[in-house]
């Protein structure tokens, strides 16, 4: 059982990089992001609660995210391991975390950090919003992303540094390469 974190700024790659991740080892990917928008689209009240943050460029807030995870993970009957994307984004949703897989006898091994230069970041969402239409890839609410990912989310480094299992990897240039990176940190980690 390979459980991972995925962890980066919005546009750092975590989505596209969990994908290939997903394709190689047969984990199961959970992107809360993806859990909220697909919420949105069928319209629920949950849906409408998250849009708000969303949409504020704003983290939904610990309680409904934990218990919205919960129910994703009690949702997975068996699974080589999971690759959790987007989430933690708090100290107190890292800490769920590790009570919720506790709780199955499981825990997670790596936290992977994608480092990308932040005026990547901006051109990646930009060019994102442009070619999918996804709100919240506008210039505004890009800024107060990134804004929220340095006070709320960067502090997780060094709470998964303490654990020693934050390994970082260049999450720009050559989809490949970077894949390469992350696969290399994997397969030491699973030995
Ligand atoms: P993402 O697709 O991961 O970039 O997430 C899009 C938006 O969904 C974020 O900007 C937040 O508003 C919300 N969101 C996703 N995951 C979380 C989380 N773990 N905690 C709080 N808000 C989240």
């Amino acid at each position: 059982m390979l459980n991972s974190v995925i962890f980066g700024a919005p546009g750092s790659g975590k989505g596209t990089q969990s994908e290939r991740i997903v394709e190689k080892y047969g984990i199961t990917h959970i992107s809360t992001g993806d859990v909220l928008r697909a919420e949105i689209k069928k319209g629920t009240e949950l849906g409408k609660t998250a849009q708000g943050y969303i949409d504020q460029g704003q983290l939904i807030p610990d309680r409904l995210m934990i218990d919205i995870l919960g129910n994703v993970l009690d949702g997975i009957k068996e699974s080589k391991g999971v690759i959790f994307d987007g989430f933690p984004r708090t100290i107190t949703q890292a800490e769920a975390l590790e009570k919720l897989l506790a709780e199955r006898g499981q825990e997670v091994a790596v936290m992977i950090d994608l480092e990308v230069p932040e005026e990547v970041l901006i051109t990646r969402l930009i060019n994102r919003g442009k070619q999918t239409g996804r709100a919240d890839d506008n210039e505004e609410t890009i800024k107060k992303r990134l804004q929220v990912y340095h006070t709320q989310t960067y502090p997780l480094i060094e709470w998964y540094k303490e654990k020693q299992k934050h390994h970082v990897v260049k999450g720009y240039g050559e989809l490949d390469d970077i894949l390469a990176d992350i696969c290399s940190i994997i397969d030491t980690t699973r030995k």
